[in-house]
Parts: C-alpha cells; sequence; structure tokens
C-alpha cells in the first residue's frame, strides 16, 4: 500500500534543525525510521508530464506537470532512471529511492508540491534567495531559499498531504472507498463528530483496520503555518457501534522533529486511503 511504513520525520514549512535551521523546508520528507528507506518506489501521485529529470540532489530529482500551475517533484531518486520524459499515469512507478551513505542525511524521500517550474526566488541567473546549488541551477532543484523572510507558500510552494486531499475526490468521496490504519500509526485516536470539534469518544488503532471514508476535510494548500501543527487531514469514517460517522485526523503533529522553538517539525500517518487502484 502506497505510503505504508513511512513517517514523515520533517513536513512542509517546518523548521529542519539538523540539516537547515532557520529555513522553511519546502518538501515532505518521507523516512523509514526503524529501517532504510533506499530501494522503495516512488509514484506519481496524478496524472501528468514529466517536464525535468535530472540533477543531483544527490539523486535524481523528477518533476511532473499535473496542470499549468501544479507540479509534484519527487528528490533523492536512485540513478536507474525509470521515466525521464512523457507522460505518466497516476500510481505510474518513477524510480526508487535513493540508498545513501554520504553521512548527510539517512536515506528518503523529498516530496514537493509547487505551483512553478523555475521562480525568481531560486533559479535563474540572478536569485533572490541562496539555495544549495548555485546560481542558474537546473529548473527542478531550485528548491529551500535559504534565509528567506517569506514563507514558502507565499513563493509558490504547497502542502502536499493537503493539496493531495483536497484534489483526491472533488466530487465527494464515491461509495466503496476505505482508509486503513497504518503500521506506524498511534496506539487510540480521538472521535469527534466534527474537524476540529470536541472528542466524543476514543479508539484504539489496530494496523491493518478498514474503515469506509464518508468525507475528507484538509487545511488549506497554502498554509502559513511553520510548524508540524498546520498539518489538518481529517477523515469522517465510520466506526462500529456508532450511529453517527466520526472525525479523526490522520496527520498526526509529532515531537519526533522539532523546530528550534520545540514546536514540531514530524508528522505520523495514522491512516492511508485504499483509493488507488492496485493499492
Ligand atoms: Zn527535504
Amino acid at each position: 500500500m502506497f505510503g505504508d511504513g513511512f513517517f514523515m520525520r520533517h513536513g512542509f514549512a517546518t523548521e529542519n534543525t539538523w540539516f537547515n535551521p532557520g529555513a522553511w523546508h519546502t518538501a515532505e520528507d518521507y523516512y523509514v525510521l526503524d529501517g532504510d528507506a533506499g530501494g522503495a518506489g516512488v509514484y506519481a501521485v496524478a496524472d501528468g508530464e514529466v517536464v525535468f529529470a535530472g540533477f543531483d540532489y544527490p539523486g535524481p530529482v523528477v518533476i511532473v506537470r499535473h496542470a499549468e500551475d501544479l507540479y509534484s517533484m519527487y528528490g533523492h531518486l536512485d540513478y536507474d532512471l525509470a521515466v525521464e520524459s512523457g507522460s505518466v499515469a497516476r500510481g505510474q512507478l518513477l524510480r526508487t529511492v535513493l540508498g545513501r551513505d554520504d553521512g548527510r542525511a539517512p536515506s528518503h524521500l523529498h516530496f514537493e508540491v509547487r505551483r512553478f517550474l523555475i521562480t525568481p526566488e531560486v533559479n535563474g541567473a540572478a536569485p533572490r534567495y541562496g539555495f544549495a546549488c548555485g546560481p542558474n541551477c537546473a529548473p527542478g532543484p531550485g528548491y529551500w531559499p535559504i534565509d528567506a523572510p517569506e514563507h514558502p507558500a507565499a513563493m509558490g510552494w504547497l502542502n502536499p498531504t493537503h493539496v493531495m486531499a483536497t484534489r483526491a475526490f472533488t466530487s465527494g468521496v464515491p461509495e466503496g472507498v476505505e482508509v486503513v490504519v497504518a503500521q506506524d500509526a498511534g496506539e487510540r485516536t480521538e472521535l469527534r463528530s466534527a474537524p476540529e470539534g470536541e472528542p466524543v469518544g476514543e479508539m484504539p488503532l489496530l494496523p491493518g483496520t478498514r474503515y469506509k471514508l464518508q468525507d475528507i476535510m484538509s487545511g488549506p494548500v497554502d498554509s502559513t503555518e511553520t510548524s508540524a501543527e498546520g498539518y489538518q487531514l481529517w477523515y469522517q469514517i465510520t466506526v462500529p457501534n456508532r450511529a453517527k460517522p466520526v472525525w479523526v485526523q490522520a496527520a498526526v503533529p509529532s515531537t519526533h522533529d522539532t523546530g528550534s522553538h520545540g514546536r514540531p517539525s514530524s508528522v505520523r500517518i495514522d491512516f492511508l486511503p485504499l483509493a488507488i487502484a492496485g493499492e
């Protein structure tokens, strides 16, 4: 199942104190906490066109254009190019995660969603802000503007989780869609009558348990929060022995990693949707 066993060690617009302290991360970094993410499959999140493949991040970067102003970017992939150009379908394998032993970071996927392919903030001959790969950086990687006073959302980066939730079912959740409790879910979850409403109960989380999905609510795609507390991903599900569906928070802020002020940078995913063919 897509995403199971992964942990978002640094979320969108959070601070990664051990890599770039003081700067807001432009992506979501997916790790396997008690293993190695190297070799894990990386799949296109939606139909689109590959518009960039290259660079050494380390590992190549692939960028897929989904609409005029919507791109997904996958960084730290391995060097065997599965797809270099052309159309890709949702769920199509792009590559695998680069297995790393460079000492800078454990193997992980750096996953961005943005409104642009290139931007004057970090690309071209006179980028506005410093970044890792220097002037005339290839279009794709121009990422993570260092020391920028602006929030990434002000420059066109988007919260990937919120974008995917917003676009998953644009005309309501169809009959038969389920969510499943993730392998690394927390032990319990609170049940609410409305997103962010008062709890009406709680239930244990047993990995692999499936629930019927009724509705999704997420935070804004251009969220301007600066910690994992900005993540809002609510699923309305049907649970046994309850007359009415309840809401659960699927993306839970975690202090596994924190910013310099102690606010959470990590996000634990408790529920995953089973909407994609083949799961
Ligand atoms: Zn990253």
